[in-house]
């Protein structure tokens, strides 16, 4: 490869309010063609929009995310354009006066990736093309619903600073209370513009942006093969032609959707019928401090105040729900590993088999800390916590019912395990003896007679001593 990929990113982020962004129809996903529509939304001449206040503070949370400055002063333009899912046949965005300017996120090998702006705007409808041969339809049940677009200088030098971005954002985002982040229901859109030049040298090449990229997946098979494309033109000494392309998953190639337009063919010009975003300092603080918990914060949480592996705690945090399940458990129990490993071992196991998200489950995290509590205190061994919770999976129930029914309670009564312990050693002379010869292997081996003689209930903690101060 002779050449260094450039690229810059363009998200979207569908906010989460409960209406929508200029009139107060119902922000929801879903629902049936065109139920979620009124006169304002549906482009009606003569209607007039207004602003919904709390998509400006999601907006502005999306900048305290993400290290931007909040703006004391941002105004709305509108976006000249005919398309059929826009029925005003303009957008309302933010063009020259965003809300938040100036972030950054840091990523993989410590690379800081600075963000231009983030602004709010509309998003438009849905046209429907499967439902009827050779006929279009219009569903605008979308047009209105509040965006954030994030975007990025072009600081990105391959696919895991891309890749690595983009889930940051999401898990940000989601943190926020901004947008649920679910690529693959659109409500996080990621458009990668991408250029090539010489390896060395500094002069950006023309580039091209990929749109329709529904998963952090595809958008790395998409760069490498828009690499590759851009590659073959320049390596054939021709020249890259500035368009937008969309990208095919099942084929993956990408395809020509319509060459670049120019900002100016946009005949941008402010709004004029929202009156600017004006904010105090004060005002801009107070969202501040409305701020959640977010997952870099979560990280230190876990890694520095819990003792956490870093592994282990980004794969807690990689999901808000799971990550709140866990939180929710040690506030109860405060076993940080122990809860960790079985939610990371069992739990996690459990999920995937059964194809299911921590939101589906009927135990609660006060039955994950009770499990804890059982375990760690000598109450059932670490082996049958892992059996309680698939028994919770498969049926319910309460732990202490399950280790009870199930005969998990360990017998930490030591009287009678002497005897059954020296009945071991004898059935097991052998063993032993090459054992104390300085076989240590078979320690294991006996202990797991011994566990075997003991019975369902037996401590291997208590039979591990005894065992261990006899063959001594
Ligand atoms: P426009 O206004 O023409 O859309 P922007 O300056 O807003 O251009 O850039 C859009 C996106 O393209 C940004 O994410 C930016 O980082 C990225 N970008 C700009 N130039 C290049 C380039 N030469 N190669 C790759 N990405 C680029
Ligand atoms: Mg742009
Ligand atoms: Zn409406």
């Amino acid at each position: 490869m002779r050449y260094q990929p450039v690229m810059g990113l363009e998200i979207h982020c569908e906010m989460l309010t409960n209406s929508k962004v200029f009139c107060s129809c119902q922000n929801e996903f879903g629902g049936g063609e065109n139920t979620r529509v009124c006169p304002r939304c549906s482009g009606m001449p003569g209607t007039l929009p207004l602003l919904n206040k709390g998509a400006v503070k999601l907006a502005a949370k999306a900048g305290f995310a993400t290290n931007c400055t909040v703006n004391n002063y941002s105004a709305f333009d509108r976006k000249n354009y005919f398309y059929p899912d826009l029925p005003k046949a303009y957008q309302i965005t933010q063009f020259e006066s965003p809300i938040c300017t100036d972030g950054y996120i840091d990523v993989v090998g410590g690379k800081r990736i600075r963000i231009n702006r983030i602004h709010i705007e509309e998003d438009a409808g849905k046209l429907v093309h499967d439902d009827y041969e050779g006929v279009s339809m219009a569903d605008y049940n979308r047009c209105g619903v509040p965006l954030i677009e994030i975007v990025t200088e072009p600081d990105f030098r391959s696919v895991e600073e891309v890749q690595d971005f983009v889930t940051q954002i999401a898990q940000r985002m989601k943190y926020a209370g901004v947008c649920d982040a679910r690529m693959e229901q659109g409500s996080l859109r990621v458009d990668v513009n991408i250029s090539l030049m010489p390896i060395g040298s500094d002069k950006f090449g023309t580039r091209t942006e990929i749109k329709n990229l529904n998963s952090v997946k595809s958008i790395g098979r998409a760069i490498e093969y828009e690499i590759k494309r851009q590659a073959d033109i320049l390596d054939d000494g021709g020249e890259v032609v500035q368009e937008t392309r969309r990208y095919n998953d099942s084929q993956d190639n990408t395809k020509s959707l319509r060459s670049k337009v120019e900002a100016h063919d946009y005949r941008y010009f402010p709004e004029p019928d929202i009156p600017p975003v004006v904010f105090t300092d004060e005002e801009i603080e107070e969202i501040r401090k409305e701020m959640p918990e977010l997952p870099q914060e979560r990280f230190l949480r876990y890694t520095e105040g819990y003792k956490i592996p870093q592994e282990d705690a980004k794969l807690i945090i990689a999901q808000k729900e799971f990550s709140d399940f866990y939180d929710e458990a040690v506030k109860i129990t405060p076993e940080y590993k122990l809860i960790a490993n079985l939610m990371l071992g069992e739990i996690s196991h459990q999920l995937n088999d059964r194809e299911m998200d921590i939101t589906a489950v009927t135990f609660t995290p006060a039955n994950m800390a009770k499990i804890a509590e059982m375990a760690a205190g000598g109450v059932v061994s670490k082996g049958s916590a892992k059996d309680i919770i698939i028994i919770m999976f498969d049926k319910g129930g309460e732990p202490e019912a399950i280790a009870k029914d199930n005969g998990f309670i360990m017998d930490n009564d030591t009287s009678g395990l002497d005897e059954i312990i020296d009945k071991v050693l004898i059935e097991q002379a052998d063993a032993v003896e090459k054992y104390k010869n300085g076989n240590d292997k078979l320690f294991g081996f006996i202990m797991g007679q011994a566990i075997k003689a003991a019975g369902k209930g037996a401590n291997p903690a208590l039979i591990k001593e005894a065992l261990a101060s006899k063959l001594k």
